[in-house]
């Protein structure tokens, strides 16, 4: 009887799984596996609270695969670039005939797959499981694009010409076997506040669709509401496919979500967002490599103040949404997409410091890290990347607040020190012994930001 198996990567789901459907109809036998490469977690630096989010997350999908008579084996590969051996001694302990998994799209992950694609002399099926293929759309002229609106114009397009379809969970001729245990990787935070199963996850997507989706233009910039879904760690893990959030959405939404200014298309828009980046990151690879989309804009004198950083880590800069912002990230490990583009803009733009130390310090602490959405979420807001907000269009952190935050709830969510302010005080605090006094004076942070990127054009 032949074998194959199903590598798991960034696709921790039954559902909608389109290696693991194809490998179910390939073969009777079908074993998975998950390499765990635990010096890469510690290179890497992935947050205690991510690490213990993926562990919960691989033992889910063990009890899952399971009851379809697969077991799932984790294989401890010490280190990224050990896969190919560790793959191929794999193949070799169970005679696989071939083994699947979904292509995955950045510089190192190519490399990885081409090296291991040797190591299994042909052996190892790669199937695409983007919602939109970064390969699949380019302008008229043969170039990817590099801009936003055109790119999800044309993506519209195409996806309503081919709307995606989902697959099932697949059938198998295997019985029950008893589901693995995941290692526990060190230092873990918890992350239960998360929800982990595939049917947590989907009953997460239908509620949000149902009730919310239909105010999400109006409510998304109000981090003190719950206006957006809260799905990204469940995405960035893929215990939930972009394609059945699109699926979802339109058997709620129907028609609207092809109407990109309601709540529904609005929605949608950031879905495509998360294609967006995936897209510049395969086609511009030196944006994995540390370097600005923008090149010229790699001369930029940033700064590098360890003092300065670490009062914007900990959320100490006495400006009140900035400090909120990052409170609510060092606690509960996400933080709400308008507070990451104040606070990504305030460090690039309030305190000059370079784009790729917030990058990082991100990536070690969100619970969602994803390395392309991080990416171009930061060369936005350092006026360095696609799309990027002009140079000379800077927030200004007082106003943000005032604007996204009118009454301070969420504010006092996480700064309680400013329990007895409101109003305008409360988003420009008076000197007080228990509040820190702004770190920057904007007006003349915002000058120097100006010049910084003026010298460039000269
Ligand atoms: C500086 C910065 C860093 C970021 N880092 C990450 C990251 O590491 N991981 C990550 O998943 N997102 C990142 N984002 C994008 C965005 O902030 C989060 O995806 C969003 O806040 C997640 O909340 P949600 O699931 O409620 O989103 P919703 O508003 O419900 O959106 C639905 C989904 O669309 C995707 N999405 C939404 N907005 C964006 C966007 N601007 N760019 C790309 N995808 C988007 C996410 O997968 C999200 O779950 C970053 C944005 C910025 C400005």
């Amino acid at each position: 009887m032949s074998t194959v198996a199903v590598w798991f990567r960034h696709d921790l789901r039954c559902l909608d799984h389109r290696a693991l459907s194809a490998a179910c109809e390939a073969a009777d036998s079908v074993r998975a596996v998950y390499f765990l490469c635990p010096e890469q977690l510690d290179e890497h630096v992935i947050a205690p609270i991510r690490r213990h989010y993926l562990r919960r997350a691989l033992d889910e999908l063990a009890t899952q695969l399971a009851t379809l008579g697969i077991e799932l084996d984790i294989v401890n590969a010490g280190h990224f670039r050990a896969l190919p051996q560790a793959l191929s001694a794999y193949a070799d302990k169970f005679q696989l005939e071939a083994v699947y998994a979904h292509k995955e799209w950045l510089v190192d992950e190519i490399a990885r797959d081409e090296a291991c694609q040797q190591a299994l002399n042909g052996k190892l099926q790669l199937i695409d499981d983007s919602l939109i293929n970064p390969l699949a759309l380019s302008k008229d002229d043969g170039d990817p694009y590099k801009v936003f609106t055109p790119f999800s114009k044309r993506c519209r397009t195409y996806l309503q010409q081919q709307f995606p379809r989902c697959l099932r969970r697949p059938t198998t001729k295997g019985v029950s076997v008893i589901p693995s245990q995941c290692p526990v990787f060190g230092d873990e935070k918890p992350s239960t506040d998360w929800p982990v199963t595939e049917e947590a996850v989907l009953n997460q997507l239908r509620t949000f669709c149902a009730e919310r989706a239909e105010d999400y233009q109006e409510q998304r910039d109000f981090p003190a509401e719950q206006g957006t879904s809260t799905l990204s760690p469940a995405l960035a893990l893929g215990i939930i496919s972009p394609r059945q959030c699109l699926a979802r959405l339109q058997a709620e939404a129907g028609e609207q979500i092809w109407e990109a200014k309601s709540g529904p298309g609005c929605w949608f828009n950031e879905l495509l967002w998360r294609e967006f980046y995936r897209h510049i990151a395969f086609h511009f690879p030196r944006v994995v490599k540390g370097k600005a989309f923008q090149p010229h804009t790699d001369k930029v004198a940033w700064r590098y103040d360890q003092k300065d950083f670490d009062a914007w880590r900990e959320g100490n800069t006495g400006y009140p949404i900035v400090d909120a912002a990052m409170r609510q990230l060092k606690e509960t490990g996400w933080m709400h997409n308008r507070l990451r583009m104040i606070s990504a803009s305030f460090l690039c733009k309030d305190l000059h410091i370079d784009w790729r130390w917030g990058e990082k310090h991100f990536l070690e602490t969100l619970v969602d890290a994803d390395f392309a959405s991080n990416n171009g979420g930061w060369q936005w807001a350092a006026s360095t990347g696609t799309d990027a907000a002009p140079y000379f269009r800077i927030f200004n952190p007082t106003t943000q607040g005032q604007r996204f935050d009118p009454d301070g709830r969420f504010i006092l969510r996480y700064v309680p020190e400013l329990n007895a302010l409101s109003g305008k005080a409360l988003h420009q605090p008076p000197a007080m012994d228990h509040y820190p006094a702004q770190i920057v004076d904007h007006a003349v942070a915002r000058k120097i930001s100006l010049a910084l990127f003026q010298n460039l054009a000269d």
